[in-house]
C-alpha cells in the first residue's frame, strides 16, 4: 500500500469509519494521475475536523470511494489575518492567493481600488488554488476568496475591532507599527499596479483602525508586496512568532 503522501480536500464530514465519495476531478487526480488505486492510502482534511487516513475502497474512471481510517492531525485554525489585494494580471493573482492560503491568511478578499485594473476575477478558480495551496503545505485550513468588491463598501462595512495593516510605500516602518498596535484581529491592505489614489490614501490614513505602514525603502510589485506584508504580520503578531 502506497504510504499516504497524498493530501485531498473534501467536503465532506470526516470521522472514523466514515465513507468520502471522490467527485470526477478528485478520481481523475487520484487513480489516473497519481496512479493510486484499491487499498492505498489518502489523507484527507474539510478545514473543519483536522487530518485523516483514508484508504482507497472503491476506483472507477469517474468516481471512487474512500474509507476514514484514522486521525493523523488536528485541526489547526490561522490566525484571525485577512489580506485584501488588489487584483493584477491573472498569474500574479493567482500567486498572490496561493501564497496568502500557505502563509496563514485566514480570509482573502479581492478589492477594486481606484486604479485596480482588473474589473472581475475568477472566484472559482482562486479558491481552487486556495485549495490546492492548503493541499500541498500540509494545513488543514482553507481560507475563503471572496468575490471582488469595492474597497470603500469593505470599508464602510468595516467589522468592529479588527486592525488594518494599510501597505503604502510613502510611510513608516512595519515591525514597530504592528508591535505597536498589537491585537488579534487584522487585515492587510495591498494596493494594485498603479497604487492607491490620493483620495483614497486621504480616506484610509483617516480610519481609526488604520495602521499605514511601509515595507521598505523599495516599491514592490503587489505580489511580492503580500507576501512581504503577510511575513512581517505573521513574525511580529502571527504564529510565526
Ligand atoms: N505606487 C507605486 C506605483 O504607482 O508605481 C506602486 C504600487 S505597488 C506596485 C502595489 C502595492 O504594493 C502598493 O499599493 C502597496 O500597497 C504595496 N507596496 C509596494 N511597495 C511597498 C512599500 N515599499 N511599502 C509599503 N507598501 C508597498
Amino acid at each position: 500500500m502506497a504510504d499516504a503522501k497524498i493530501r485531498l480536500y473534501v467536503d465532506h464530514p470526516l470521522g472514523q469509519g466514515q465513507t468520502v465519495p471522490l467527485d470526477r476531478d478528485q478520481a481523475h487526480y487520484l487513480f489516473g494521475v497519481m496512479r493510486r488505486g484499491k487499498g492505498d492510502a489518502v489523507l484527507l482534511f474539510n478545514g473543519r475536523d483536522g487530518e485523516w487516513r483514508a484508504q482507497v475502497e472503491e476506483v472507477s474512471k469517474r468516481a471512487g470511494l474512500l474509507r476514514v481510517e484514522e486521525h493523523t492531525a488536528p485541526q489547526r485554525m490561522p490566525p484571525d489575518l485577512w489580506l485584501l489585494f488588489a487584483p493584477i494580471k491573472k498569474a500574479r493573482t493567482d500567486f498572490i492567493v496561493e501564497k496568502a492560503a500557505e502563509m496563514g491568511a485566514a480570509r482573502i478578499l479581492p478589492v477594486q481600488t481606484h486604479f485596480t485594473n482588473s474589473e472581475r476575477i475568477r472566484q472559482d478558480r482562486l479558491q481552487a488554488h486556495a485549495v490546492e495551496a492548503a493541499e500541498q503545505c500540509g494545513g488543514t485550513f482553507v481560507p475563503q476568496v471572496g468575490d471582488l468588491q469595492k474597497l470603500d463598501e469593505v470599508l464602510a462595512d468595516w467589522p468592529e475591532g479588527r486592525k488594518l495593516m494599510f501597505c503604502d510605500e510613502a510611510l513608516a516602518g512595519a515591525a514597530q507599527t504592528l508591535a505597536g498596535a498589537g491585537g488579534d484581529s487584522w487585515a492587510i491592505l495591498i494596493g494594485p499596479e498603479g497604487g492607491f489614489s490620493e483620495a483614497e490614501r486621504e480616506r484610509l490614513s483617516a480610519l481609526p483602525f488604520a495602521h499605514p505602514v511601509s515595507l521598505g525603502p523599495r516599491i514592490l510589485r503587489a505580489d511580492t508586496a503580500a507576501v512581504a506584508a503577510m511575513t512581517v504580520w505573521q513574525m511580529t503578531l502571527g504564529d510565526w512568532a
